[in-house]
């Protein structure tokens, strides 16, 4: 009994000092971070996200196979840390059993279970992983650049864990000191140990494996209970150095990311609102992250818990397309850089080096579209969206390095307060095309005006933008709503020089619409633009602009459901919805656009393979609409061909930008019989 105390206790002692040596060199590198605003999700909000996404598994769930296997191994972990605790007491007495529940049978099928569920999960994992063999070497594996070697002795090491245990369990069973032997019998140790009677059929594992070593005879069992329990141990303790070291960190890093991720979701509005006021500035300010150390705490929480699973690769539509970018590599980049650059993050010594184009590559920094795949898809909650426009702050603010062509839609926003430089006195032309009267606002909103119509640069100034709006605006009109507009007032709401970077002209321009909307006493807006909406709705708080913000396809959807708005009947036609990233996947506005179609009686309403929340990019966000896409296939045509796929004569989608690169798509592809139109524009069709 002492040697197997000595030999146990100095096992757990020399791993538990590597391991815990490594937890804390971590711990000091993460808490070297920058502060992060909004990480304090209070009791409440921390527990909700623990039980969906650590318990409930929710994310990994939606990959059916494998996020099963995975609900299994994580749960197999939390019970059986019951066996770790029984291990620990069995060390210093061969008797032990936890306190109040360590003879429940409950808890012995528990066990059972799940140390039998684990084997098969890990079949399962091993069995993707020889099928996915020589297709992850490939670009369109999601595992393409993960540290695969790694995964196998993972597999082998919680196989060597649960065999160990079951073994040591079977010993147990025989020798008599099986925690839940004396649920049926008193008299286990009586009988020198094994009597498959004594033992809780719910222990079913356990008694299998007590059946072929029984054989063997009391003594040799009493040998290998020792061995196994050490044995055990010994690999606990080694699984645990190699977990610190490795992208397995995540079991313990995930409910610690988790806890402070933003809730709902690190979508829609961007995490920081940096203070560009330049009274503030001295020659130590940093806007955005040029290296590893301007990023927060909670980054850096990110990249050290990124599990390489590669959900977010197999999402990003800059990746599906042949670009550079793939939001795990970005990640994994900066977890290496972050690790790289301890020395300088710890004790301030050395250099730090630059991220762009050092560790990140300006084409992988400027293939982003912002669309929120990633963040969406990743079962860490990993916020790569904010990570990318912190550094394009920094290429932006700091270094003035972007795509050349980019520095024309900012001068036209600055100058003309829109990114095509058309300016504010055309925002009114396409109202020629109504055969109402639309009040432009000048001075305070009438009091019979219920909302504020904001119809956003492309809506105003792009050709096909003005039929989108000028549907949207008969729509309204015909359900009896009264709106008005700002006219030569509305400026670009500023998401494009946010998402690029230029978070100076974004805070300026943003300001300057907060004062106009404050000034004709706006209250509740009504944006045709995604991008605007989600702007105005999210962003502009933090600046000061707080409004009743919607999208007009819920205010159609409310219409139509209200009776307000009778779609007419003739409509035949096959009709597939896109969902525009900054409507549908930033914002949860799913339902509604869908709802406005399914209300149009004779319409067939057809999804694309990727719908709702795994909506793919029609390639315009991020300001990529007026960057050139040189590299790979262009993001509008491969979402385009998908449409195409589903044989509906009608694209539908309910954002100007996404109709602009779905109509260019549409006409590149020669498909003259197929239409691209806003939702307002299909209801307008049946009328
Ligand atoms: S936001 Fe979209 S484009 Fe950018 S990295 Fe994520 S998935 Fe890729
Ligand atoms: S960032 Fe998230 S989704 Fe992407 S590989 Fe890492 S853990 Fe997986």
């Amino acid at each position: 009994m002492a040697a197997r105390i000595i030999i146990g206790l100095a096992i757990t002692l020399i791993c538990g000092y590597i391991a815990g040596r490594r937890f804390w060199w971590l711990s000091r590198l993460i808490r070297s971070g920058q502060p992060a605003p909004r990480r304090n999700n209070g009791f409440a909000g921390t527990a909700e996200a623990e039980v969906i996404e650590v318990a409930g598994q929710r994310k990994l769930l939606r990959w059916s196979v494998p996020g099963t296997a995975h609900f299994f191994t994580m749960w197999g972990f939390a019970i059986l840390l019951l066996t770790i605790i029984e291990a620990y007491g069995a060390l210093f007495s061969r008797d032990f059993h936890i306190p109040l529940i360590g003879t429940n049978s409950v808890v012995a099928f528990l066990e059972d279970f799940f140390s039998v569920a684990v084997l098969v999960s890990l079949a399962v994992f091993t069995l993707i992983r020889i099928r996915q063999a020589p297709a992850r070497k490939e670009r369109a594996s999601r595992f393409y650049g993960s540290h695969t070697d790694a995964a196998w002795l993972t597999l082998a090491l919680i196989a060597l864990v649960i065999i160990t245990l079951l073994l040591y369990r079977g010993a147990q069973i025989v020798t008599g000191h099986f925690p839940f032997q004396h649920v049926f019998s008193n008299s286990a140790a009586e009988v020198g140990g094994f009597s498959g009677a004594s033992v809780t059929p719910w222990a079913f594992a356990s008694r299998v494996v007590a059946d072929w070593l029984h054989p063997l005879g009391y003594g040799v069992n009493s040998v290998l209970e020792a061995v196994f329990l050490l044995g055990n141990i010994a690999v606990i303790m080694g699984f645990l150095v190699f977990v610190s070291y490795s992208k397995h960190l995540h079991i313990f890093m995930a409910p610690v990311n988790v806890a402070f991720s933003r809730r709902p979701r690190a979508l829609g509005g961007l995490d920081k609102t940096p203070d560009m006021d330049m009274e503030h500035v001295t020659e130590d300010t940093v806007f955005g992250a040029g290296t590893i150390k301007d990023f927060t705490w909670k980054q850096m929480l990110d990249f050290a818990t990124c599990t390489e699973c590669g959900r977010c690769q197999s999402v990003c539509p800059a990746w599906n397309t042949g670009k550079p970018l793939s939001p795990k590599i970005l990640i994994m980049s900066l977890r290496e850089n972050m690790f790289a650059s301890a020395d300088y993050l710890l004790t301030g010594e050395g250099e730090a080096q630059r991220l762009v184009p050092t560790v990140i590559d300006p084409d992988v920094l400027w293939s982003c579209t912002t669309c929120g795949s990633c963040v969406e898809q990743c079962p860490v909650d990993i916020e790569h969206v904010d990570a990318i426009i912190d550094m394009r702050r920094y290429e932006v603010l700091m270094e003035s390095r972007f795509p050349t062509e980019a520095g024309l839609l900012l001068r036209n926003m600055e100058n003309q307060g829109d990114p095509w430089g058309l300016g504010s006195s055309r925002r009114t032309e396409w109202l020629g095309a109504l055969d109402f009267e639309v009040p432009v606002v000048d001075g305070a909103i009438p009091e019979d005006v219920e909302y504020l119509y904001w119809v956003g640069c492309a809506g105003a100034l792009d050709e096909r933008g003005r039929k989108q709006i000028e549907s949207t605006a008969r729509m309204l009109h015909r359900a009896g709503v009264s709106f008005a507009i700002l006219g030569p007032q509305e400026s670009c709401s500023g998401d494009p020089a946010r998402r690029m970077g230029n978070e100076y002209l974004f805070q300026e321009m943003a300001k300057a619409n907060i004062a106009t909307l404050d000034a004709v006493g706006a209250r509740k807006i009504v944006a045709s633009c995604p991008h605007c909406f989600n702007t105005i709705k999210n962003e502009y708080p933090a600046l000061g602009g707080n409004y009743e913000v919607i999208h007009h396809a819920e205010l159609l959807q409310h219409l139509v459901a209200s009776g307000r708005l009778i779609p007419g009947i003739n409509y035949t036609g096959t009709v597939t919805y896109h969902d525009p990233c900054y409507l549908g996947r930033h914002n949860r506005v799913f339902d509604e656009p869908r709802g406005v179609l399914a209300a149009v009686p004779g319409l067939t309403q057809v999804e694309m393979h990727r719908h709702r929340e795994r909506g793919f990019c029609c390639g315009a966000g991020g300001a990529r609409m007026w960057m050139e896409e040189n590299i790979g296939k262009r993001v509008n045509l491969e979402r385009t061909e998908e449409a195409l796929g589903t044989g509906a004569d009608v694209i539908s989608t309910a954002c100007p930008f996404c109709m602009i690169m779905l109509d260019d798509a549409v006409k590149a592809s020669g498909r003259e019989d197929v239409a691209v139109l806003d939702i307002s524009q299909v209801v307008e069709r049946s009328l």
